[in-house]
């Protein structure tokens, strides 16, 4: 049901101004672009897409993925697992830890500390700003320092 999916991502444009995508021809590189995870999501407000990029390795794109997979996995019937995606859109690229999560759903406490609405203004403004402010992924890094 939330099985997901894992894909590649390079920030490489095409002779057409396009993103290539999966048309690449540099995917086949082990060391190019990142990778990132999809999932549906079921939120309060309905079953959404959440798509997260900027994984470096397969390897920890997977681990996201398995990161919010236990934690949808706490849930007990449908609305709960609607409430702890809410908590997961919330909390942006620092998805709660899933101890902690299990831990206040068993006590019926609220499942983290920042489930206000001001709080996931917070950090989805502080999660845009980032986003704009990081380097695309396939830019090499700058070489004015390599002259020592
Ligand atoms: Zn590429």
């Amino acid at each position: 049901m939330s099985g997901g999916a894992i894909f590649r991502t390079c920030g490489c444009i095409g002779e057409d101004g396009r993103p290539l995508g999966a048309r690449c021809p540099r995917r086949a590189a082990s060391r190019h672009g990142g990778w990132g995870f999809v999932l549906r999501l079921p939120t309060t407000a309905g079953v959404r897409q959440m798509r997260r990029a900027g994984h470096d390795t397969r390897r920890s794109a997977e681990s996201a993925l398995r990161h919010v997979r236990a934690l949808l996995d706490i849930a007990e019937d449908d609305l709960d697992r609607a409430a702890i995606g809410d908590v997961i859109v919330a909390a942006g690229r620092h998805l709660p830890d899933v101890d902690d999560v299990r831990r206040r759903y068993g006590r019926g406490q609220p499942l983290t500390d920042r489930t206000t609405v001001g709080a996931w203004l917070a950090g989805w403004l502080d999660d845009k700003r980032r986003a704009t402010s990081s380097p695309a992924p396939c830019v090499p890094m700058s070489s004015t320092s390599a002259t020592t």
